[in-house]
């Protein structure tokens, strides 16, 4: 069972806690188009990435590469988070099995 969980956890690359914000923009040009349809010519997305490092917010604009990359990690987190609960779990039902 441990062995199980410590192969997926093996596998995973890339981990990240943080909160992505995808916006658009108008660019305030007269003769852009986004002025005439916000809905279909917005400029964007433009990604927000805000996360904790040592008690302060860091905030960092991202290309659509990286938050692609960034929304990977996020998903892997959560995935690392179940692995190690069910760890957690596996080794205190070991524990307990011993007399
Ligand atoms: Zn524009």
């Amino acid at each position: 069972m441990i062995n199980e969980i410590k192969k997926k956890i093996a596998k995973i690359d890339y981990i990240a806690i943080g909160t992505l914000l995808e916006s658009y923009r108008l660019c305030g040009k007269a003769n852009c188009l986004c002025k005439t349809s916000i809905k279909n010519h917005a400029h964007g997305p433009y990604y927000i990435l805000t996360r904790k490092y040592k008690g302060k917010t860091i905030t960092k604009s991202l290309n659509p590469q990286q938050a692609k990359l960034f929304k990977k990690a996020l998903k892997n987190m959560k995935i690392l988070n179940q692995l190690l609960e069910e760890w957690k779990l596996a080794s205190f039902t070991y524990i307990y099995q011993i007399e």
